[in-house]
């Protein structure tokens, strides 16, 4: 598959998917609280779908590893040292913790993707400055989505920033394209150079997407297959949004 040009009407129909994202992380965003549990985050998430009309997609999503089954969870519940992937637990969320949640969906066969890191309760400094840097990160890269710039210039945004603040960028796992599948091409990575890469051009629509850790960018799997951890266990953060680039300012679609 090559990087799809989207016409208005797809991205307004990305658009719908992409709004049901947001309305759902900002119901799952106001549930979070100490002795909450990512099972009820991943339930709600489920009954929001079905009142949206909207298919989750990462619910049996498959993974590459033949041995592995696919995933089981509506929203990837990522606590702590938990980059990304994290399945939905029956443990309950502590006071101090950071949780991401990433949510996709599609309705009528367009997709949606955006991520949040939620502070649980009382958080560190160091954790609330992590999870600031990285949502920063993203707005910088968003102000980068313009027709003629290059995949690099938000790669660049993202690292420039990130690294600025003495915090790490994984490298294991980027953006990506997306529309009438979850996962298009190009790739988006949150690090590189700047006039790098391929050019953005109207109609392009990406899912960015900031890992950022408060050390090593080194990653590793737990023997679940599925939850993408720090190698040195600190903290990591997460956000994403879609963003459609047009012949003027970005069009954020995962958000109002
Ligand atoms: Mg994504």
């Amino acid at each position: 598959m090559s990087i799809q040009l989207r016409r208005k009407e797809e991205i307004e129909l990305m658009r719908r998917a992409n709004m049901a994202v947001y309305e759902v992380l900002q119901i799952l965003r106001e549930m979070v609280l100490p002795g909450v549990t990512t099972a009820e985050l991943d339930q709600r998430a489920k009954d929001e779908c079905v009142r949206r009309g909207a298919v989750p997609a990462f619910l049996n999503y498959p993974s590459p590893s033949p041995d592995v089954a696919p995933f089981p969870g509506v929203i990837c519940s990522s606590v702590n040292d938990v980059i990304v992937h994290g399945m939905p637990s029956n443990e309950p969320l502590k006071d101090g913790d950071i949780l991401s949640i990433d949510f996709g969906c599609s309705i009528d066969g367009y997709f949606g993707d955006a991520a949040l890191t939620v502070p649980v309760g009382n958080v560190s400094a160091k954790a609330a400055h992590l999870v600031d840097v990285t949502r920063q990160s993203l707005e910088r890269a968003i102000e980068a989505c313009i027709a003629g710039n290059r995949i690099g210039d938000i790669s660049h945004a993202v690292q420039s920033l990130a690294e600025a603040n003495g915090f790490g960028v994984v490298r294991e796992f980027v953006g990506h394209g997306i529309g009438t599948r979850m996962h298009e091409p190009p790739h988006v990575p949150n690090f590189g150079q700047a006039g790098q890469g391929r050019q953005l051009k109207p109609g392009m629509v990406i899912a960015i997407e900031p890992m950022i850790t408060e050390g090593s960018f080194e990653t590793k799997i737990l023997d679940d297959g599925w939850t993408a951890v720090t190698k040195d266990g600190s903290l990591a953060a997460h956000f994403e949004h879609t963003v459609a680039i047009t012949t003027d300012k970005p069009y954020v679609l995962s958000r109002p």
